[in-house]
């Protein structure tokens, strides 16, 4: 018998009990704008903020209206400025260079290694393009991210990290995010958590945190952000820090909070899920497992895996037979952007020479959703199915 799997692979679990009762009672007093709180009342948003800047071990945090506006926020208040060069990764999703274009930055893209992380030589042969680097821990993945502050901190380069894909991970037990001077990450239904849209930006930076408050639309109210610096930090940044409105509203912090409280175990639960594809998928001839490193502690909400110079048509034709089985692959190799695969060459307002060494890598790049609604066994199933289809398609064909 052919197994079929009938999961779907956009279905995430529902908002826990008690984020929907904190979301009705919001509801219920009408204040859902941040600064709008009864006498006392300390609001949903600033709670979340306290409450995720202890998580992660930083001094500041403030809440926004989407991840890709944490990124543009995180780059504006690092002093970027329209025609500046900012570094990123090749391989990463739209709002990454999208966040560089919305401050009128220029992105410069640094190529993918074969662990599909930042290749650092590369890195370090493009430091000197730029002062500040858009890093993306793209699908999970944490590159050394020692070398990687070495590299920056000798060149005076400033380092965001989007970590939309790393809420809840960390390099050396030190979280993502924390080792740059600002980390953001994504409340995005795809994401760790969901709210439908939401952001956060956390930092140690004093100056950095009230530029951040000031142009997500603090009204002046930049005291009332608990989670943020002392008000002599406000000086000058107040007048000079334009209103840009992007701020986190509290029904989507009441939904956010008892989430985030219960982050550890929903990560370790993704990665019962991703060591079961894992080890179903190991030893696959043809397919290549991206072994992860000891220091990093992952959250396997994907997996990827490597088809090393499959000819598309193959790689194609995975994907076709995987889909008739219920198993859906994105391949990040295609010549078009197709659902969320868009890469390097697919952003045509940026003009980024050919990274042929980047391109092998991303030819053989596919990718899989693990939403926590697929069960251990529904994760053996899928990974038998990639295994058999596989195995159809390789080596025969290639
Ligand atoms: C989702 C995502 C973001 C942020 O996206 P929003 O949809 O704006 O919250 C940033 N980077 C990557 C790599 C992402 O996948």
């Amino acid at each position: 018998m052919v197994d079929v799997f009938k999961g779907s692979f956009t279905q995430q679990e529902p908002i826990p009990e008690a984020g929907i009762e904190a979301a009705v009672a919001v509801m219920r007093h009408g204040r859902l704008h941040r600064y709008n709180t009864a006498p006392g009342e300390t609001a949903e948003t600033v709670l979340l903020e306290q409450e995720f800047a202890a998580m992660v071990g930083a001094k500041y945090c403030l809440a926004v209206a989407s991840g890709g506006y944490a990124l543009s926020t995180a780059l504006r208040a690092v002093g970027v400025k329209a025609g500046d060069r900012v570094l990123t990764n090749a391989f990463t999703l739209a709002p990454v260079p999208g966040a560089i274009a919305a401050v009128g930055g220029v992105p410069v893209f640094v190529g993918v290694s074969a662990q599909l992380v930042l290749d650092l030589d590369d890195l370090a042969a493009q430091a000197d393009q730029a002062d500040v680097l858009l890093l993306s821990h793209m699908r999970g993945h944490i590159c050394d991210m020692e070398r990687l502050m070495e590299i920056c901190d000798a060149r005076g380069i400033t380092v965001i990290e989007d970590c939309a894909h790393t809420m809840g991970a960390a390099w050396k037990g030190t979280p993502s995010g924390r080792w740059g001077a600002v980390g953001c990450y994504s409340c995005q239904t795809y994401k760790h958590v969901n709210a439908g849209e939401g952001g956060l930006l956390v930092t140690d930076d004093a100056q950095i945190a009230a530029r951040a408050i000031m142009y997500s639309g603090s009204y002046m109210m930049y005291e009332r952000h608990l989670a943020g610096p002392p008000k002599e930090a406000f000086g000058t940044i107040r007048f000079e820090t334009p209103n840009i409105s992007g701020r986190m509203d509290n029904l989507r912090a009441a939904i956010l909070r008892p989430q985030i409280a219960d982050l550890d175990r929903q990560c370790e639960r993704w990665n019962a899920r991703y060591r079961v594809l894992e080890s179903g998928l190991c030893g696959v001839p043809g397919l290549t497992v991206i072994e992860r490193p000891k220091e990093e502690t992952i959250v396997g909400s994907s997996i990827q895996f490597l088809l090393k110079d499959w000819p598309g048509e193959n790689v194609e034709a995975l994907l076709v037979r995987c889909a008739a089985r219920g198993v859906e692959l994105k391949w990040f190799g295609a010549a078009e952007p197709l659902g969320f695969t868009s890469r390097y060459d697919s952003w045509r307002y940026v003009c980024a020479p050919a990274m042929p060494a980047t391109d092998r890598v991303l030819a053989g790049i596919v990718d899989m959703r693990v939403p926590l609604t697929f069960s251990l066994e529904d994760c053996e199933m899928i990974a038998r199915i990639i295994r058999e289809e596989v195995g159809r398609l390789y080596p025969k064909e290639t």
